[in-house]
């Protein structure tokens, strides 16, 4: 029985190699060389520019509210000290939110 069991799983791995070839056959056939570097090209070209921008952002983000400036305890917004109406909690609150 267990030879039985052999031969069927001898020819499945068989069929599987050969649709695997296969597949690599057509893909090189349908996909030209032409078209592989240009979607390469595209790809490098996006992520070097994002990758900056991302980082700027950050920098932006985590830049330390001037001693003139104070975070809104109500909108989160970093603002002139002329725009603070009030303290809450040791929160500024700003004209705004103070309305
Ligand atoms: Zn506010």
């Amino acid at each position: 029985m267990a030879t039985d069991y052999d031969a069927p799983r001898k020819n499945e791995e068989e069929l599987d190699s050969d649709s695997i070839e296969e597949l690599k056959t057509r893909r090189n056939e349908k996909s030209s060389p032409a078209v592989d570097e240009d979607e390469t090209e595209a790809a490098e070209g996006f992520e070097l520019p994002g990758a900056d921008l991302s980082h700027e952002e950050l920098a932006v983000r985590v830049l330390p509210k001037q001693a003139d400036e104070f975070a809104c305890g109500s909108c989160f917004l970093v603002k002139h000290r002329s725009q603070l109406d009030h303290e809450e909690n040791g929160m500024g609150i700003c004209k705004e939110c103070a309305y």
